[in-house]
């Protein structure tokens, strides 16, 4: 099956200056793939900007409104960490635009699966508020779309970024059509992702998190998606699986403490893609969310297409050299497996 990649130069505007989250991280991915030769493997999808209606969807119209004119009155920072520039919320709306278009591509049958290489990333913003990087929650508002476009009844949605996805939690806490699942560094920004919150009224039990201890490999997030999220989708049967590609827990990235390699990233998404093939005729979308180290970002996205077309997975950087002494999370699984009633 074709493998689609969304990417367009308007994502380079979203201009954040010496910010971690620049440029500079969309170019090192399409240049690596491109010197590669993945590049030509892929399906090229040409994002467009996604309309007001599908922004508020996940979006306070009032709060999009607030977004649009930081833009017009020339950027400014939002908060400690979020920073706008002129062409940001042109950039946004192609972000959250790119990922709905990787959605229906799939939906459509035009690709098997797809990747939207989006920036701004999106998982931290909430109905009303930037933050973490994040302008519009692009991955929760394609969620949104399918659900309603497509009418579909489950989708579920993985998200490994080091960081709890707080924005994408909110966005469908209380709706039991989307099951979220999140591996995430904790304590740690943003301070959301408890295990105890698993979702409210009739989607008690549709939010399953997985907070991680500072120090996790290869080996531990494999335990955590053979033992928690396959068995948590093999119940909840997804007909579409959605995922918040973020990169930043591989051991070179300078923002975690986390020791996944290059290969533990192919690992996971094999789990991800074996997952999305048992259970819903391989329908799988990904969008970008954080990975700041330039070298290792564009490798793990690498791998992630070479799994993706059944490629051989090759890890340019190896294992980590600072050889931590990985914690051990069999009590933690054992915890939230038993809250979620998983086999
Ligand atoms: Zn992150």
């Amino acid at each position: 099956m074709k493998v689609g990649l969304v990417y367009d130069p308007i994502y380079l505007k979203h201009d954040t200056g010496q910010h971690m989250e620049n440029a500079k991280r969309l170019e090192a991915i399409i240049s690596y793939l491109k010197q590669t030769q993945l590049k030509q493997q892929l399906t090229h999808i040409k994002p467009r900007p996604a309309t007001t209606e599908e922004i508020s969807s996940v979006h306070h119209e009032q709060y999009i409104s607030y977004i649009r004119d930081v833009a017009q009155r020339g950027g400014g920072w939002l908060d400690a960490d979020t920073v706008m520039s002129p062409d940001s919320y042109e950039a946004a709306i192609y972000a959250a635009g790119g990922a709905i278009r990787a959605t229906e591509a799939v939906a459509n049958g035009e690709v098997g699966s797809a990747f939207a290489l989006v920036r701004p990333p999106g998982h931290h913003a909430t109905s009303q508020q930037a933050m973490g990087f994040c302008l519009f929650n692009n991955l929760a508002i394609a969620t949104k779309y399918a659900l309603a476009k497509y009418d579909l009844k489950r989708i579920l949605i993985i998200d490994f970024d080091v960081h709890h996805g707080n924005g994408t939690q909110e966005a469908f806490y209380d709706n039991p059509r989307v099951l979220y699942i999140s591996t995430h560094q904790y304590p740690f920004y943003p301070g959301t992702g408890r295990m105890d919150e698993t979702g409210a009224g009739e989607a008690k039990g549709t939010t399953i998190n997985i907070p991680l201890p500072a120090g996790c490999g290869d080996a531990e997030y494999l335990q955590t998606f053979e033992q928690i999220t396959a068995p948590a989708a093999r119940l909840f049967k997804p007909q579409l699986i959605m995922v918040s590609a973020g990169y930043d827990l591989h051991w070179a990235d300078g923002i975690t403490l986390m020791q996944v390699s290059v290969s533990g990233f192919s690992q996971m998404v094999k789990i991800i893609k074996g997952l999305a093939d048992e259970l819903c005729d391989g329908q799988l979308v990904f969008s970008l969310e954080g990975g700041y180290n330039l070298t290792a970002l564009a490798a793990s996205v690498k791998a992630t297409f070479d799994v993706l077309l059944g490629n051989t997975v090759e890890d340019p950087l190896g294992q980590s050299p600072r050889r931590l002494d990985a914690p051990g999370i069999t009590s933690l699984i054992k915890a939230i497996k038993e809250i979620h009633g998983l086999p």
